[in-house]
């Protein structure tokens, strides 16, 4: 239900790979995917990756590590602080190791600051960049965008579409875009601040893929303030889309998509009878680090 769609004949899918799993939902699993199967084929012992006390793919990874097996370490951006977040304990609690990095130190994470870390453990452990964000991770997400087109042509016949994902390290939209069918246009939702550097790194990732004759658009006035900044009309937008709606969404990725879309729909950017097709990218367990109390 979208009353600011339906008014102006716009029918709006949401794609609920929020139920894919409490634990790994939405976009992480599939970048995931073929990361797991690398590492274990390569017969690496520990998947060493990057994030936030928040973050969703660091969440991800410990949680498939547990059920596969395979042990973890999470390098995290920030001060060890006792309590962790509800997101850090849930990860120790399934076997992630973790290491903080202050500010200045995480951002030369993918060298220098954590090697002598890493070599602590053992010299077999495969790298997974922050986010998932690599080729394997995208190509996950080429699956998730063949699988879209796949329950489109069930659900709605040969039609053309719209798929709309929020974008962080750009790696989802990435792979929607090189894997989508020709009926279907990508449109990003940059959830971050700032000079817009997700652009020619998509352009990278997709001529990387032979994929650079794709149409598709990225948005970067919807970020709020920021990564992981809310506004009180998007928090209002929020909870009342979840009421509407009966499921439930957070406001670091799948809130401002949505606003985005909405917000879009208003200028009449969305051509008349669109059919646009919105990725749940999950993410929920995020919720937590946000004071929603007022809609429960
Ligand atoms: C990580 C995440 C994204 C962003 O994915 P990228 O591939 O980094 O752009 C979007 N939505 C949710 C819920 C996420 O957890």
């Amino acid at each position: 239900m979208w009353p600011e769609l339906a008014r102006r004949g716009i029918t709006a899918y949401l794609r609920r790979d929020d139920q894919l799993s409490s634990f790994y939902s939405g976009n992480k699993y599939y970048k995931l995917y073929f990361n797991l199967r690398n590492a274990t084929q390569q017969g690496c012992s520990n998947i060493v990756s990057f994030g936030g006390v928040y973050s969703n793919h660091l969440y991800a990874l410990a949680a498939a590590g547990s059920q596969l097996g395979l042990q973890t370490t999470g390098i995290v951006r920030g001060y060890d602080s006792v309590p962790l977040t509800p997101t850090l304990n849930d990860a120790q609690n399934w076997g992630m190791k973790l290491h903080f990095l202050g500010k200045k130190d995480y951002r030369r994470k993918d060298i220098t600051g954590v090697l002598p870390i890493l070599k602590k453990y053992s010299d077999n452990y495969y790298l997974l960049p922050e986010g998932g964000e690599n080729l394997a991770g995208i190509r996950g997400c080429m699956s998730l965008a063949m699988s879209v087109d796949v329950t489109v042509a069930e659900k709605l016949g040969n039609t053309d579409y719209i798929l709309c994902s929020a974008a962080g390290t750009g790696s989802t939209l990435t792979g929607l875009i090189a894997g989508a069918s020709d009926r279907c246009r990508c449109v990003g939702i940059s959830v971050l601040k700032g000079e817009d550097q997700l652009t020619p790194k998509i352009n990278h990732w997709l001529s990387l893929l032979g994929k650079s004759n794709k149409q598709w658009q990225l948005f970067t006035d919807f970020h709020h303030g920021g990564y992981g900044k809310t506004s009180p009309e998007l928090m209002a937008f929020m909870s009342e889309f979840e009421q509407r709606n009966q499921l439930l969404l957070e406001p670091v990725y799948t809130a401002k998509m949505l606003w985005a879309i909405e917000q879009l729909a208003k200028i009449n950017y969305w051509p008349e009878n669109s059919k646009i097709v919105a990725i749940h990218s999950g993410g929920l367990q995020g919720r937590r680090g946000f004071d929603l109390s007022q809609d429960v």
